[in-house]
């Protein structure tokens, strides 16, 4: 197996993290300082399929650390997803004599890599970005601390309004298929019931809740829903309390893309230069179709199909000490 790598391409892909900039900046200026040329790939795998890629000099990734979003823009690419618009996308690539990718972004970001690494034999290496913290291999991936960060502001002030007006209310957050977000924010601002896609939470547990709460007197209640949980939408949750609750005043806040948004925290800021830095690191020392991960503050690779595959069950015993101290 060859290891030498001259031309390095980057990109981001998938939803959009706050970090992604600063690990941009960590990949083009680690590959450079090793005598290497960079790209980056604008759009995804949209952009490589339509060439639209441009080779970055130090200059080109200047001011980004502070930045949320990602300068190189994201997106979803149906074509990549088919065996004719890889083969676009790697011509494009061998054109300009690339030999290795970093793609920055989640697992469906890593499964499309895996495919452009078997069928054309382009090295690739992942770094994960996404605020959902849904990878294997990392114990928090680029994005997750500043999503939550947001989270909790808001939600604070959520409860300055609810404590006023003795209110209780449904907060939904990011989280289709996994509920870190929920289950820390839930924790961190004190939410009576934390409801997630992992758990089948059931109406008779939350309204149990909230008896316990209306016997404590709790004049503010928050309950926490990520998007993807089971017991449906929030709008339907708030209308079973409702229903249940006659005389509780039902609020729904629904913070949105807010959670993708702003500067990324210092946490995010590190572990992006950090991933980034090895990620660039790793290829030169031969690895490929690996990530970079931080695990118990360590950095360490993990095989693409694992990081995709593989789960990291959530900390339940996070629920259980957000109800011993919230009710
Ligand atoms: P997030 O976790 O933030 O949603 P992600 O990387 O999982 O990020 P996806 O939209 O699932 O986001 O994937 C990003 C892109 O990766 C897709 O638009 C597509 O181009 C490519 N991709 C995803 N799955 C595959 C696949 N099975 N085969 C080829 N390409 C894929």
């Amino acid at each position: 197996m060859s290891t030498e790598i001259n031309n390095i391409a980057v990109l981001t892909s998938g939803g959009d993290a706050p970090g992604m900039n600063a690990a941009i900046r960590a990949v083009t200026r680690t590959a450079l300082y090793h005598g290497k040329r960079v790209f980056g790939v604008y759009r995804g795998y949209e952009g490589m399929i339509e060439n639209d890629i441009v080779e970055l000099s130090s200059s080109s990734v200047k001011h980004i650390l502070a930045l949320g979003g990602t300068f190189l823009k994201s997106a979803r690419s149906q074509e990549f997803r088919t065996l004719e618009g890889r083969a676009k996308a790697a011509k494009n690539l061998r054109d300009r004599n690339i030999d290795a990718l970093v793609v920055i972004g989640g697992d469906g970001s890593f499964t499309g890599a895996l495919k452009l690494a078997e069928e054309h034999g382009i090295k690739v290496i992942g770094v994960p970005g996404t605020i959902d913290n849904d990878l294997f291999g990392t114990d928090y991936t680029i994005g997750y601390d500043t999503a939550t960060n947001t989270v909790i502001e808001s939600v604070d002030k959520i409860r300055d309004t609810a404590s006023s007006h003795n209110r209780l209310f449904l907060v939904e957050v990011m989280g289709r298929d996994t509920g870190y977000i929920a289950a820390s924010t839930g924790l961190a601002t004190g939410a009576l019931s934390i409801i997630l896609p992992e758990k089948k939470n059931t109406y008779e547990e939350l309204f149990s809740d909230l008896r316990s709460a209306q016997a404590n007197k709790k004049t503010s209640n928050i309950i926490m829903v990520a998007e993807g949980n089971h017991l449906g939408d929030i709008f339907e949750i708030a209308s079973a309390v409702r229903k249940e609750f006659p005389s509780i005043d039902v609020k729904v806040t629904t913070l949105g893309h807010t959670q993708r948004g702003g500067s990324p925290s210092t946490n995010d800021r590190v572990l992006a230069s950090v991933l980034g830095h090895y990620a660039i690191k790793g290829l030169i020392e031969g690895r490929e179709k690996v990530m970079s991960g931080m695990i118990n503050q360590k950095v360490v690779f993990t095989p693409l199909e694992d990081a995709i595959s593989k789960t990291t069950e959530l900390d339940y015993e996070m629920l259980t000490i957000a109800k011993i101290l919230a009710t």
